[in-house]
């Protein structure tokens, strides 16, 4: 038959195209399993196998698509692998693939409520919904002064609080005049990376940056982040800023929000509650303790690209009081002027991020939450928690290894008796196994190895072949 190649595909081979790459993910998602984790590939392997020139003439698109299996499915690390333990979860669920594919073809654009108001409608209504599926603070919601937004990242969600922040401490002359005094960020030393970025991209510098100790649970002790703010103020510096943790990278460790806010006393710095990867836990009633304090916190950010069935990007960030927001970020030439913006009716969602246009990522997570209801959320976290505690439960029970650190979700953090050595070669032997992919942290100066349970496919099988594979690995002589 022949193609549009060269020209635009038609209506017609869209479609069948369109279904050949459907079943073509419908059997990766099957077969996955089966392809070890990670690749053998050495760095350039993958492209040394592409054409060094873009092509003059178009290709068929039945080429593309195999050159998907030879060339960049044997270079892939599969996160959607039942036995990828590391980092974190990177769920795509069915819904959610669907829900982005839907969102690639309506090809609008959300940066106005006017360039296309379902796009803006949508996602302030699923905010809603996630903000009462998490059961958080009334505030957040959008009815109030306050609201929720989809950022790309709990990156930039970091990066948007800090602008609030700044722009609330200084009155607005951070954000017209620039930053000429000292402030100071407080975020607890097993805080993510991203903190320090924004302090750098806010223009801040790192120095600002101050990293406040943690207790034998890896969370933020208060009463160290009561002294570094009075000695702060006792110095003239501005503190502009407290972010606090519920889940850290390293260990899912929760810092204690209530005391935090207490501190921060509600006038003080803006609290930024992080809980990229844990905090959609919330689905289920039994892990919204750590969300204790949480009314008093500026802001607040959660992934459902981690480990809520959406895949990446999809941050959800919520305010309290949208105002320094808008203050910071809000800028309004003559050609984005708009009826309903001016009206003040209706929200612009450029003015609560970084960039200008922006993505239909409401569409992905509206899927999700009609395809799987709360009861299907609240199955899918428990499953994995559940699996954590069996797996911690077999680590205790287990004479070379030791727990790190507590498991209160879906993180088991351990290490070999023997130490950091025998712990990073175990793991070194175990992920060029291709059966398994795990990463690794350090806790309190030990080399820790991170299994993070929240695959779409993992199943208690999985968890236990692991298991397996770790004790056997570790009984092999050395
Ligand atoms: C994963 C993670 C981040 C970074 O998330 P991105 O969305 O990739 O920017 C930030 N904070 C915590 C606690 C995380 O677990």
């Amino acid at each position: 038959m022949a193609e549009s190649q060269g020209a635009h595909m038609t209506p017609e081979e869209f479609r069948r195209h369109g279904h050949a790459l459907i079943d073509w993910l419908a059997d990766y998602h099957t077969r996955v399993a089966e392809l070890p984790v990670r690749p053998s590939v050495e760095p350039g392997d993958v492209r040394a196998a592409l054409p060094a020139h873009p092509p003059e003439h178009g290709e068929a698109f039945a080429d593309v698509l195999s050159d998907l299996d030879e060339v960049i499915v044997p270079g892939l690390t599969h996160w959607q692998h039942p036995s990828f333990f590391g980092y974190f979860p990177a769920n795509a669920s069915g819904p959610s693939i669907l829900g982005e594919l839907a969102a690639a073809g309506l090809g609008v654009q959300g940066m106005l409520w006017e360039t296309s108001p379902a796009v803006t409608e949508l996602e302030t209504h699923v905010l809603d919904w996630l903000a009462e599926l998490l059961d958080l603070p009334a505030r957040f919601l959008s009815h109030s002064v306050g609201g929720g937004v989809l950022q790309d990242s709990a990156s930039s969600a970091t990066l948007c609080a800090l602008l609030a922040a700044r722009e609330r401490a200084t009155d607005g002359a951070a954000t017209s005049a620039g930053v000429d005094r000292a402030l100071a960020v407080y975020a607890s030393a097993e805080a993510h990376s991203s903190v320090e970025k924004a302090v750098r991209i806010a223009g801040l510098g790192t120095d600002a940056l101050r990293l406040i100790d943690v207790d034998e649970r890896y969370a933020m002790r208060p009463e160290s982040l009561a002294r570094q703010i009075a000695a702060d103020r006792a110095d003239g510096v501005l503190p502009c800023l407290v972010v606090a943790t519920v889940g850290t990278t390293s260990s899912t460790a929760m810092d204690p929000l209530r005391a935090t806010a207490e501190i921060c006393g509600g006038e003080g710095p803006w609290l930024h509650v992080d809980a990229a990867m844990s905090g959609v836990a919330a689905v289920a009633p039994e892990h919204r303790g750590m969300h204790d304090g949480l009314e008093l916190a500026d802001s607040y950010c959660t992934n459902p690209h981690k480990w809520l069935l959406t895949n990446f990007d999809c941050d959800a960030f919520w305010v309290a009081d949208r105002a320094p927001l808008l203050r910071a970020l809000s800028v309004v030439p003559e050609y984005l002027r708009t009826a309903a913006s001016e009206g003040g009716t209706a929200i612009d969602y450029r003015d609560w991020q970084v960039p200008l246009g922006r993505r239909f990522r409401a569409l992905k997570l509206w899927f999700v939450l009609r395809h799987y209801g709360a009861e299907g959320l609240r199955a899918h976290i428990r499953h994995h928690v559940a699996l954590a505690a069996e797996l911690a439960s077999w680590v205790e029970a287990h004479p070379d290894f030791e727990l790190t650190a507590p498991v209160p979700q879906n993180l088991v953090c351990f290490h070999h008796r023997d130490g950091d050595e025998r712990t990073a070669r175990l793991r070194q032997t175990l992920n060029d196994s291709g059966e398994l992919y795990l990463t690794h942290t350090r806790l309190d100066g030990r080399y820790t190895l991170r299994m993070a349970i929240g695959g779409v496919q993992t199943q208690r099988e999985h968890v236990a072949a692991a298991w397996e594979a770790i004790t056997t690995a570790a009984s092999e002589p050395t």
